[in-house]
């Protein structure tokens, strides 16, 4: 067996909101952005993003 070198980056609870602190499910860690879904929206509006959902 191969051995994978996972980074822990993606190990679940290391996630958290750099907006607002809050971890959990729901944290976009895509594209680095690593923001609550919440935070993401607000912060996609500022930006000019019209929809996301
Ligand atoms: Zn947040």
């Amino acid at each position: 067996m191969a051995k994978t070198p996972f980074k822990k980056k993606y190990g679940y609870g290391s996630k958290i909101c750099k907006r607002c602190g809050k971890n959990g499910p729901g944290i976009i860690s895509k594209y680095g952005i690593n923001m609550c879904r919440q935070c993401f929206r607000q912060l996609a509006s500022e930006l000019g993003f019209k929809k996301y959902d």
